[in-house]
């Protein structure tokens, strides 16, 4: 941007999502309170990209004709441009953070290969494309050179990483690259995907101490006929087998998994399947989606979304207390452990925390009282983004309490 001039700060811009129904309702929402913000004068323009608009490029701009620009997701140059800047393809690892700064989302490749039969997210956001490793680990300076210390690994299918560009998965060589960056302290991986998952993550893992004991692994389901219409490459058994060699080889790790309850040809017998499955994997996190047909997908033009709302909604509901019930036990079993965590913020005499067992965002929080005993007189907020140890004192199904031991 030539020195002197700014950018105009009343132009709203919205990343849009739009793989789901409720998404897709979400984003529309957000872009009609835009639209009525530019109409009452707050905003003089307002500009949409990313998935939805991607998706509905040729019914969006007649339904919303206030927005000023609509861009797919890919477009990051054409929305530069249209905010009258030309873009500087040397600034393209340079990050402006709009999380807290001692964390930030590392996403390492755009685009999936999968076909998973429900999902539009490959024909929304194109084939997968790895990012080069040495711009990622720029990348990771950069962002540690702002006080970055939590890199948090994402991808729509982070275990792909590398196939592209090195005809190899390299998802575990990235991990120790990234791993050498001075400053980084943790690395925790997102959106990994269970077929042919590459086992040396699970060295890095195991071995790497800054590599969080941490995996996010959706599985969507267990019963092999609803894996085979859902097109995941995986059957219940290697599912089990790989859950199994993740718990042996790394002692103590964190499964958070999702589940799509409801998808096609999920009989009673299969919903029952997933619930023993559950019950047995002992997953640490779990979140549930309801099969929700999208237009486009092999789903939506082979098989019947014949399972009722009601029923979706009950086995959802169903799997969901299971659930808790296995969340709530996992959190009691950390009570009187001693952990090291990140601060997240400080409020009302209460430290935000999170271990390398939590995510930000997705996952519960440890809080954490001030302690003048431990802390003396040092300022509580010049703690946040710094390293605590801590006692884990409580415990419910989301949270935990702990005290402070030495920061
Ligand atoms: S791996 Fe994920 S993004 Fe790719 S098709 Fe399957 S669900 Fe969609």
């Amino acid at each position: 941007m030539p020195e002197g001039e700014d950018i105009p700060v009343d132009v709203i811009l919205l990343n849009t999502c739009g793989f789901i129904g409720d998404a897709k309702e979400e984003s529309v929402q957000a872009v009609l309170e835009a639209v009525e913000k530019k109409n009452r004068g707050d905003a003089s323009s307002v500009i949409v990209f990313g998935c939805l608009s991607q998706r509905y490029a040729d019914e969006l701009p007649a339904l919303i004709p206030e927005v000023d620009g609509w861009f797919g997701a890919r477009d990051l140059n054409p929305v530069i441009r249209a905010l009258g800047v030309e873009p500087d393809a040397g600034r393209n690892t340079d990050r402006l953070l709009t999380t807290p700064s001692h964390y930030a989302y590392l996403k390492i490749s755009e685009g999936c290969d999968r076909r998973c039969s429900y999902c539009a997210i490959p024909f929304i956001r194109g084939a997968h494309k790895s990012v080069p490793m040495e711009e990622l680990v720029e990348e990771a300076t950069l962002l540690a050179a702002k006080g970055v210390r939590e890199l948090i690994i994402i991808a729509q299918d982070t275990t792909y990483y590398g196939l592209d560009l090195y005809r190899r998965r390299a998802l575990a060589e990235l991990l120790q690259k990234l791993s050498e960056v001075d400053g980084i302290e943790w690395i925790r991986i997102h959106y990994s995907y269970p077929a042919a998952f590459p086992e040396d993550v699970l060295d890095q893992m195991a071995n790497n101490p800054k590599v969080c004991r941490y995996m996010d692994i959706p599985l969507q389901h267990i019963s092999d006929k609803v894996l085979d219409n859902m097109h995941r490459n995986v059957s219940g058994a290697w599912t089990r087998e790989l859950i199994g060699k993740m718990r042996e080889k790394v002692p103590g790790v964190v499964l958070r998994t999702t589940m799509i309850v409801g998808h096609p040809g999920e009989g009673k017998r299969d919903f029952k399947e997933l619930l023993d499955f559950v019950e047995e994997a002992r997953f640490e996190r779990l979140g549930a989606f309801k099969y929700s047909e999208e237009e486009g997908t092999y789903g939506a033009e082979n098989f019947k979304d014949s399972i009722s709302s009601r029923v979706k909604q009950e086995r959802l509901d169903e799997l969901m207390s299971l659930q808790s019930g296995i969340s709530l036990q996992y959190n009691q079993s950390r009570v009187g452990t001693e952990v090291e965590v990140i601060v997240d913020d400080f409020s009302d005499g209460i430290f935000v925390c999170r271990s390398e067992f939590e995510s930000p965002e997705v996952d519960g929080e440890i809080l954490v009282r001030h302690d003048v005993a431990v802390m003396g007189d040092v300022d509580p907020y010049s703690l946040i983004g710094d390293f605590m140890k801590v006692r884990i004192t409580g415990a419910d199904e989301y949270d935990l309490i702990a005290e402070p031991i030495e920061f």
